[in-house]
């Protein structure tokens, strides 16, 4: 008999969606596979010669559980550039990745049974760990406002037992990207309401068009003591099977994380730590550029085959590397016909017919919607959505 405890998860849907990918192409058939949270990159020059030193250098120990003091140090000074305030070592954690760190997040944040908002559609891990944690998840719609909250919204949610709001931007799955009024609002209303900020930018090195990317904390930084901002390299570096991410927020914070921290992974790779050190250290912002570039062009690409789509508008994708489609039109009842119920039987159909493999909005909290993920190679993005807008013009 398994733990209660073992009821509150499943396995994360986009897993899931990847496995299902996996297991066709496995069985033999031509998958074009649009699952993927990651980026399609060769490893940053720096990072591999950081790692070959550190190996070579026969470095093999546990280093201090939230990462050695020369990467937090470099960390507080990359924190102090993409806010323009200046943070400290102590006022950073290193993580097995922004998974981690959000986790440690949710295990010092919260009591059991308080509430945290998580806007909705969600990156699929949020909710999961928030009940881990012994919380409970209130979701706050914003498909009726470009995939970002209103302000209203989140205030009628707020109870006094909420202690936490999740901001995650550019968003996974949606790639809203937070504007400053919005960001403003939301600070507002953490301060009167005694809230904790999780702020999550793992794409913010992502944003297309005319949109930026604020971090919170800029915006009004009076909110910076009841901030915890999440980070990692899986996404900007294209560095997801590496595992590091960080924290920044209050030392209190940080001195909790470690505390957990020793009791659950102890520091991060080793390797990886040193790798990701070297970058920061010796990296002069081509290998950043070059992949910003190439996202940028696959999303041109993406938006190009998708704008033949009949009945789904244009997907916004200001920002990650997610096209995220509305489905509701085509899954609205017509007369007389079996009708589908969500955007389950629209994946299971492109996997099945057209050899597309993609996640389900019900992963993220919206049966109405479709993620497809643009760091892929050029020529099958272009390839897979080219199928994808075949099956679904002609859906019924
Ligand atoms: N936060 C968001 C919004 C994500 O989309 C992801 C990964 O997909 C993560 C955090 C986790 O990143 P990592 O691989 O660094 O743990």
């Amino acid at each position: 008999m398994l733990a209660q405890r073992t009821n509150l998860f499943g396995s994360s849907g986009t897993a899931a969606a990847r496995a299902a990918a996996k297991a066709a192409a496995d069985a033999g058939k031509e998958i074009i596979d649009l699952t993927a949270g990651e980026i399609w990159s060769d490893l940053a020059p720096t990072i591999r010669d950081g790692a070959i030193e550190a190996i070579n250098k026969g470095i093999n120990r546990y280093t201090d559980t939230i990462g050695m003091i020369e990467l937090r140090d470099a960390l507080a000074r990359k924190v102090s550039l993409d806010t323009g305030h200046v943070w400290k070592a102590e006022e950073v954690a290193v993580t097995t990745g922004a998974k981690q760190a959000l986790f440690n997040a949710a295990m010092v944040l919260l009591n059991p049974g308080e509430e945290i908002i998580i806007p909705a559609p969600y990156w699929t891990t949020f909710p999961a760990q928030v009940q881990i944690a012994g919380g409970t998840p209130i979701f706050v719609d914003t498909r009726s406002n470009g995939h970002v909250p209103r302000i209203a919204s989140i205030k009628a949610a707020v109870t006094d037992r909420t202690r936490a709001i999740v901001i995650n931007t550019p968003s996974n799955p949606t790639g809203a990207v937070y504007d400053v009024q919005t960001l403003m609002g939301i600070a507002e209303l953490a301060i009167n309401h005694n809230l904790w900020i999780i702020f999550d930018e793992c794409y913010g090195d992502f944003v297309h068009g005319h949109q930026a990317h604020h971090p919170i904390v800029s915006v009004v930084p009076e909110v910076r003591s009841r901030t915890v901002m999440v980070n990692a390299f899986s996404k900007c570096l294209a560095l997801t099977g590496w595992r590091i991410g960080y924290l920044a927020g209050p030392k209190e914070v940080i001195n909790a994380v470690k505390s957990l921290q020793s009791h659950t992974t102890s520091n991060p790779n080793v390797i990886a730590q040193h790798a990701v050190l070297a970058h920061l250290q010796r990296g002069d912002g081509s290998y950043e550029s070059t992949l910003r570039s190439q996202l940028a062009s696959a999303r041109q690409i993406g938006l190009n085959v998708l704008s033949s789509l009949a009945r789904i508008p244009v997907p916004a994708a200001q920002g990650g590397f997610y096209f995220y489609l509305d489905l509701s039109d085509l899954l609205r009842p017509t007369s007389g016909k079996a009708v589908s119920t969500n955007a389950d039987d629209i994946v299971n159909s492109l996997l099945s017919e057209a050899g597309v493999a993609t996640v389900s909005g019900t992963a993220f909290g919206d049966p109405l919607g479709l993620r497809l993920s643009y760091g892929v190679p050029a020529d099958k993005l272009e390839a897979g959505l080219r199928r994808l807008v075949e099956l679904l013009n002609a859906w019924e």
